[in-house]
C-alpha cells in the first residue's frame, strides 16, 4: 500500500489513524530487538539464537572480545522434522563449562516456535545439571513484529529475575533505560559524555540498560533513585516494575540531540534533584563553548536542505537539532508513527502531530510529511524538494549515496551524536559529507 504524503500544515490526523494499523508496524522482529539489547552487554553474557543460520546472519558485527557473544543452534531441515532441542541442550552444556560466562539468554525464532520446541521444560530439566543462570525469551518474528518489544522483554526480564530488592539507594543517581550500543564502540562514546557531565553535576550514573552491563550490574539496578526513560517502547515494562517493586520513580526526558534538548535534559535532572542554579552554570559554559565552535560549521551548513527519516519519537528532537545548525528541513518521513505495546497497537500519531505543529509554529517549518512511504514516494519527495542531505538509518546509506545525495545516519550507530560533544561531532560529520565528490556532481546535475 502506498504511504501518505502531505504538507506539514495540512496534516489530517483522523486520516492517518484510519490508514495505519498493525499491518504497517513491521520493522524487524522482536528477536532482532532482543538481540540488539543483549549484544551490547559485557562478555559474561552469552546469547543463544535457537533457529536457523539465517536468523543470525546479519549479526556478525566487528565488535571486540569485551562484549556479549552470539551463538546459534543453526537448525536444519532435519531439525525441523526431528526437533532441535538436542542441539540446544549440547550448546547449553558447552557454555555452562565456560568460566567467563555467568548468564545464558536463549532467543526463540519462527522455526523453533512453529515446531513447538518446549524450551521452558528443557531448562526446567537442566536446572540441577547446570550451574549458570539461564532463561528463554519467546521472541520469534511470528509472535512479535517490533524490535522495541524485544528490547523491552530483555530489560524487564533481566531486572525482574536478577535485580536484588535489598540494595541501598544511592542519593542523586539514575538509570538510563532504553539505550543499547556498546559503550566503547562507535556512538557508545556518547555514554562516556553522559557519565562525565552527570559527574560534574553531582549525579551518579548507576547504569545504562543495557549498554555495557554485566550480570553483576543487573543485580544493582535498584540502587538508583530515579529511572530516566530514553526509549518508551523499550522501557515501559521495566519502569513500571521498578516503580511498583523498588519504589523508583521515572522521568521521560528529551532525547539529548542538539543544544536546546541537551540543556533541557540536564536542567530537568538538576531541578528534579534540587541541585541548585550554580549547576546550571556548568551547562551554560558547555553551551558557550559549543556555540563558538559551531559558527564555522554553520556557515557551511546554512540553508542546506535536509530530509529526516526515522521513527516518531526521535524525529522531532533531531529536527530541532538540525534547525539549530541552520539547515532547512524540507521533508520529514516517519517510518512508523504507531507503537505496539504487547499485542496492541498504540495510536501515538496524535501526540506526534501535536508536537510537529508546535515545531511548525515555533520555527516556521514549511516541509512535506511522509508516513509509511514507499521508496518511490520517498525519492520523488526528495527530488521535488531538492534535498541536499538525508538522515536515515545506516542500512539505507548505500541507496541514498547511489542517488548522489549526501547521507547522515539518523540513529546513533556510527559516531558520537548526543550531548554537547556529540552535537559538535554531528556538525563536523555533516560538513564532511556535504563535501563528498558525488554530492557535488549531483548538485551540478540538478542545475
Ligand atoms: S522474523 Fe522469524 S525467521 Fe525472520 S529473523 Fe525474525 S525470528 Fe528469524
Amino acid at each position: 500500500m502506498r504511504g501518505l504524503r502531505f504538507k506539514i500544515n495540512e496534516i489530517q490526523e483522523d486520516f492517518v489513524q484510519n490508514y495505519s494499523g498493525k499491518d504497517n508496524v513491521n520493522y524487524g522482529c522482536s528477536m532482532r530487538g532482543a538481540w540488539r539489547a543483549l549484544q551490547c552487554m559485557k562478555n559474561d553474557v552469552a546469547i543463544v539464537i535457537h533457529g536457523p543460520k539465517g536468523c543470525n546472519n546479519e549479526f556478525k558485527l566487528d565488535y571486540e572480545d569485551t562484549i556479549a557473544k552470539t551463538y546459534c543452534t543453526e537448525m536444519t531441515e532435519n531439525d525441523v522434522i526431528t526437533g532441535g532441542l538436542g542441539k540446544l541442550e549440547k550448546l547449553i552444556f558447552d557454555l555452562d563449562k565456560r568460566p567467563d560466562i555467568s548468564l545464558i539468554v536463549i532467543l526463540t525464532t519462527c522455526t523453533s516456535e512453529l515446531i513447538g520446541e518446549d524450551i521452558d521444560t528443557l531448562l526446567q530439566n537442566l536446572k540441577n545439571k547446570t550451574t549458570k543462570k539461564c532463561f528463554v525469551l519467546h521472541t520469534s518474528g511470528i509472535s512479535g513484529m517490533v524490535q522495541s518489544d524485544g528490547h523491552n522483554m530483555v530489560i524487564s526480564n533481566l531486572i525482574k529475575k536478577y535485580t536484588s530488592k535489598n540494595n541501598e539507594k544511592i542519593k542523586n543517581s539514575i538509570n538510563y533505560i532504553g539505550y543499547s550500543w556498546p559503550f566503547d564502540h562507535r556512538a557508545g562514546r556518547d555514554m562516556h559524555e553522559l557519565n562525565r557531565i552527570l559527574d560534574e553535576l553531582g549525579i551518579k550514573l548507576n547504569g545504562v540498560y543495557t549498554s555495557n552491563l554485566g550480570f553483576s550490574e543487573i543485580k544493582e539496578a535498584s540502587r538508583a533513585s530515579l529511572n530516566v526513560v530514553r526509549c518508551p517502547g523499550s522501557a515501559y515494562g521495566t519502569i513500571n516494575f521498578m516503580k511498583e517493586n523498588f519504589n523508583i520513580p521515572y522521568l521521560k526526558l528529551p532525547i539529548p540531540v542538539g543544544l536546546k534538548n541537551t540543556t533541557d535534559f540536564f536542567s530537568k535532572l538538576i531541578d528534579y534533584f534540587g541541585l541548585g542554579n550554580e549547576k546550571k552554570q556548568i551547562l551554560r559554559s558547555y553551551e558557550e563553548f559549543v556555540c563558538q565552535k559551531l559558527s564555522l560549521y554553520k556557515e557551511i551548513l546554512k540553508s542546506k536542505k535536509a530530509c529526516v527519516a526515522v521513527g516518531a519519537n526521535r524525529t522531532l528532537y533531531l529536527v530541532e537539532a538540525l534547525l539549530e545548525l541552520e539547515l532547512e528541513v524540507k521533508v520529514i518521513s516517519f517510518y512508523r508513527i504507531h507503537e505496539t505495546i504487547g499485542d496492541s497497537v498504540v495510536k501515538i500519531a496524535g501526540k506526534t502531530f501535536e508536537n510537529l505543529e508546535r515545531l511548525r509554529q515555533r520555527y516556521n517549518l514549511d516541509c512535506e510529511v511522509l508516513v509509511y512511504s514507499d521508496s518511490k514516494q520517498f525519492y520523488d519527495s526528495i527530488k521535488k524538494n531538492a534535498v541536499d542531505i538525508v538522515f536515515d538509518v545506516h542500512t539505507n546509506r548505500k541507496m541514498i549515496h547511489n542517488m548522489g545525495i549526501a547521507f547522515s545516519e539518523s540513529m546513533d550507530v556510527e559516531q558520537p551524536y548526543h550531548f554537547y560533544y556529540g552535537f559538535l561531532s554531528l556538525a563536523e560529520t555533516l560538513t564532511k559529507e556535504l563535501n563528498q565528490p558525488f554530492y557535488k556532481k549531483y548538485k551540478e546535475f540538478c542545475r
